[in-house]
């Protein structure tokens, strides 16, 4: 059997090691320390806008206290893209809130305007106000966030930007991430960067990040003893994970034009193939990290289904996923309130996301292409 290619692995850069040694040298094997403020001030630096990072446990930690932040409890009604990671989701229930479900629109793949909209205007029918909106920027792709925030401007509701798969997406000029009253990066494994395991809060006053970093590291109030008056939290970012983080934003340019010149090698691959659309931004106002390479099937004019080329690669022990499926459609939010027609749905059955990583070789690539070819030849 030939080595597995899979759809998206770590990637180091190489002067990781050197600052976890340097924590090691130092005693700093904590969830504090050196390279955790390094951490966080890399990531300033590179949004470039002028945000306060709050470096967590997992980009799930940092959606976590953003609704906490925004003031989310038990009963309130956050309105969340379906289309998504069950994690963008996952943290309204952490609250004991309850999800609203919005579809996707088909330039972006990201929240609907339109039906974010109406979905509102129901909400406040029926006596409800949303006390948030989360918006993902899928696969790297950023949301129409003009739009979006215009609605949420008029009904005056912030957002919460999930920037998990978005780290160096760039929507008008300004980064990904830094659009909303909160934004949340992942350093998952299986993210464009990664410190094993890992996230961010971006926020956008020193108070905001002061009290992620209060909550993250268990509420202490400032007493000699341990007193406590909030619930706290243990999702503060250890400072090893965080010195691979500080080697990984070495090189973060590299990884982005590396993910990028995968989704050229797929648009490339299958310029000749009628009904396989390769995912790409449609204009020049949206630049995506393209964390993962995403095709639709027109299952009609290509003879094949998505199955039909999953199948195929996996027989080459080439991995790839269908696109998420929705959040109204899984089994435990079967009970969820869903506004939208059926673009998130379709986007689930007829896509597909293919191998993406940084690191993959020239020979993987042949591979990659020799397996396709041979499918639709
Ligand atoms: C990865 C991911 C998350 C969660 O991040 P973790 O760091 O794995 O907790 C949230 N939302 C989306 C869209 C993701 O892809």
């Amino acid at each position: 059997m030939k080595d597995k290619i899979w759809l998206s692995s770590p990637h180091m850069g190489g002067n990781e090691l050197k600052y976890v040694h340097e924590a090691f040298d130092n005693n700093w094997v904590a969830p504090l320390g050196p390279n955790v403020n390094g951490f966080e001030q890399d990531l300033e630096k590179f949004l470039n806008t002028d945000v306060k990072i709050a470096a967590l446990s997992a980009g799930t930690a940092a959606l976590h206290l953003a609704l906490i932040e925004c003031g989310v409890g038990y009963g309130d009604e956050v309105i969340c893209q379906s289309m998504t990671f069950s994690a963008s989701a996952n943290p309204i229930a952490y609250q004991g809130a309850i999800p609203v479900f919005v579809d996707s629109e088909i330039d972006t793949w990201n929240m609907c305007p339109v039906a974010l909209g109406e979905a509102i205007r129901d909400r406040f029918a029926k006596g409800k106000k949303p006390k948030a909106i989360i918006v993902v920027h899928l696969y790297g792709m950023p949301a129409k966030m003009d739009e979006i925030l215009a609605v949420a401007k008029e009904f005056d509701i912030p957002v919460i930007e999930d920037a998990a798969e978005a780290l160096g997406s760039i929507y008008k000029g300004k980064a990904c991430g830094t659009f909303g009253r909160f934004g949340v990066l992942s350093f998952n494994g299986n993210k464009i960067i990664t410190t094993s395991g890992g996230g961010a809060l971006v926020c956008h006053t020193q108070e905001d990040k002061d009290k992620a970093v209060f909550l993250s590291t268990q509420a202490r109030d400032n007493a000699p003893h341990y007193q406590h008056s909030h619930i706290g939290y243990n999702y503060r970012m250890s400072n090893i994970c965080a010195g691979i983080g500080r080697g990984q934003m070495e090189v973060l340019k590299d990884r982005i034009q590396a993910r990028r010149e995968m989704t050229q090698f797929y648009i490339d691959l299958f310029a000749n193939i009628e009904g396989i659309n390769v995912f790409t931004e449609p204009s020049t106002d949206f630049y995506s990290n393209h964390w993962l390479a995403a095709i639709t099937i027109e299952a009609g004019k290509v003879g094949k289904t998505r199955e039909d080329l999953r199948l195929a690669l996996l027989e080459d022990n080439i991995e790839s996923r269908p696109l998420w499926k929705p959040m109204h459609l899984q089994p435990v939010f079967k009970n969820a309130v869903y506004y939208g027609e059926n673009v998130a749905e379709d986007l689930f059955n007829n896509g597909l996301c293919l191998p993406s990583g940084s690191n993959l070789t020239d020979v993987e690539k042949e591979r990659i292409k020799e397996s396709i070819v041979t499918l639709f030849n």
